[in-house]
């Protein structure tokens, strides 16, 4: 095995496990049926938490909350900056409880403590930008529509919302969705991955104690059979926004088009960054070691494929497999390690079968390509892997492989880079790296992303629109435009005056 840097036990001792319940109109409550599930850390295999396993009984229960919150107007109708005010409160009440969150964001996910800290503090920002967003909501007036007629155009909130989310960054993308809608003024059912439940409780836990009245916001935990099925199909919900799979997301657009709701989707991705020789490549091999690697590659943004220039490509091999090797991983509960733990076996099995596959196929691990055993921890930790010698058809240059695997690929000129992006079924982010401005232009506008980085990777802000094209989504969060989702768009004519010419002659 290659020699890497292994960061064995912190030796930290683990709190209790958390209990985990649903939050039906402001009350917390076990399932009807006292069913739960157990949540053991990938990492460490240690109970982290019980929680209550809903059914349909719970999620209908919950969606008729939100329809009794939205439709008795209180909250829809209560002013932007009331709204501001408890949405600032739930931004401080995170930074407050920072550590509790972030511990139980790496205990149930596996993710560096570094990096849960990272995400729960980019959360609350996320929570003060939707606060101020929740004052600026307003459409548009026609007053050129003749002298005794006025038009304004009014932007409302849309109603309920289903909120389902995924298991890789739980706090971020229920901050990416809650904020905005509560600013628009919807009421909200939300349903966390079966994987990671409890610090979305610690939400639901912030939420109330901020003010948010009984019912505007509920939780939800189980799977998504039932849970997330009754939430996409139920006709009292409006709106159903999903983060996950494409797979899934599929099956939710179907579902939720019995009804016609709207639906929003955040979905997967195999997102390529193209180096060409005139990059700085140390920083693009710095840039691609984060991209890869950032949360074990279990990210929908993970740069798991790169498309490198044929003049370069081995020097910047070299250079990202020297990186591979010095990026700490093991032990989530160090503050060093950067690459923690995968989510699950099955998942572990799911990463190295496509290793396997590729190398029986023909392709080169230059660094990683095996599970280990991490001293004093556990077994579920996949090594940082780069393989090379591919053909961009095989599955591991192609799919998402949802894990600390980076894909070499190469090119000899922009069209063939490009062609290279575009020829995938998904569309989620994109990456160039070139000190011509003109070349990264031409590569920026033809691209087919959602988001298109040059000379960076991965970075992101409250501000900007993230979201996908092609099978990686539809739909937008974040920015103007991540609150206009949680909106739909109201037409008033008003006449002035007693001005209308009769439809019907008098004569
Ligand atoms: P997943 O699709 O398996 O599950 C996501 C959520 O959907 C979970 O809460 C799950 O319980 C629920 N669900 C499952 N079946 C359902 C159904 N039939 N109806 C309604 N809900 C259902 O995804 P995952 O494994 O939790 O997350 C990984 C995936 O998420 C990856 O593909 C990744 O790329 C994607 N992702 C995308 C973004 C983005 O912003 N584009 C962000 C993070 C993750």
């Amino acid at each position: 095995m290659t020699k890497m840097r292994v960061i064995p036990s912190a030796g930290i001792s683990l709190p209790e496990p958390f209990s985990a319940r649903h939050l039906i109109d402001g009350t917390w409550r076990d399932s009807a049926d006292e069913a739960v599930s157990e949540r053991h850390s990938p990492a460490h295999a240690n109970l982290v938490s019980v929680a209550a396993k809903g059914g349909t009984s719970e999620a209908q229960a919950a969606i008729a909350a939100a329809r009794n919150a939205f439709d008795a107007g209180d909250w829809a109708f209560s002013s932007g900056a009331s709204r501001a005010v408890i949405l600032l409160k739930v931004a401080d009440l995170i930074e407050h409880d920072l550590d509790r969150i972030a511990l139980l964001e790496t205990l149930e996910s596996g993710k560096p403590i570094s990096q849960a800290r990272a995400e729960i503090s980019g959360a609350a920002d996320l929570w003060r930008y939707a606060a101020s967003l929740a004052r600026m909501i307003h459409g548009d007036s026609h007053n050129s529509l003749g002298a005794d007629m006025l038009g304004v155009v009014l932007k409302e909130p849309i109603g309920v919302v289903s909120l389902i989310t995924p298991w890789n960054f739980p706090f971020l993308i229920i901050s990416q969705k809650l904020p905005f809608a509560l600013a628009a003024g919807c009421t909200a059912v939300i349903k966390p991955s079966e994987l990671t439940p409890s610090t979305t409780c610690i939400l639901g836990e912030l939420l109330t104690e901020a003010g948010l009245p009984n019912g505007v916001a509920n939780i939800v935990l189980g799977f998504g059979d039932p849970v997330g099925e009754t939430l996409s199909t139920d006709p009292r919900v409006d709106m159903v926004s999903f983060t996950g799979s494409t797979g899934v997301g599929k099956r939710i657009s179907a579902a939720a088009s019995g009804t016609l709701k709207k639906v929003s989707l955040e979905l997967g991705g195999k997102n390529p960054q193209v180096i060409f020789p005139d990059a700085d490549l140390d920083q693009a091999a710095d840039a691609i070691t984060f991209g890869v690697y950032f949360n074990a590659g279990e990210c929908c943004n993970s740069g798991s494929r790169i498309i490198v220039h044929e003049e370069v490509v081995e020097e910047l091999t070299q250079k990202v497999v020297a990186l591979s090797r010095k990026v700490p991983f093991g032990d989530p509960l160090d503050p060093s390690t950067q690459v923690g733990a995968i989510i699950s076996p099955e998942h572990m099995e799911k990463i190295d079968s496509y290793v396997q596959d590729a190398v029986a196929d023909g392709a080169t691990v230059a660094i990683g390509g095996a599970a280990l055993n991490v001293d004093g921890v556990g077994p579920q930790f996949y090594q940082p892997t780069v393989v090379t010698n591919l053909r961009p058809n095989m599955p591991i240059a192609r799919e998402e492989v949802f894990g600390p695997v980076l894909a070499v690929l190469t090119f000899k000129t922009l069209d063939e880079a490009l062609s290279l992006c575009n020829d995938a079924a998904y569309g989620l982010s994109a990456g160039v790296w070139s000190k011509d401005m003109s070349t990264c232009l031409s590569f920026a506008r033809r691209v087919q992303a959602g988001t298109v980085w040059t000379n960076t990777w991965m970075d992101g802000f409250p501000e900007m629109p993230f979201g996908g094209v092609k099978e990686s989504g539809q739909g937008r969060e974040l920015g103007r435009y991540g609150l206009d989702e949680f909106l739909e768009v109201k037409t008033l004519q008003m006449r002035i005056g007693d001005t209308r010419q009769p439809w019907v002659s008098s004569e």
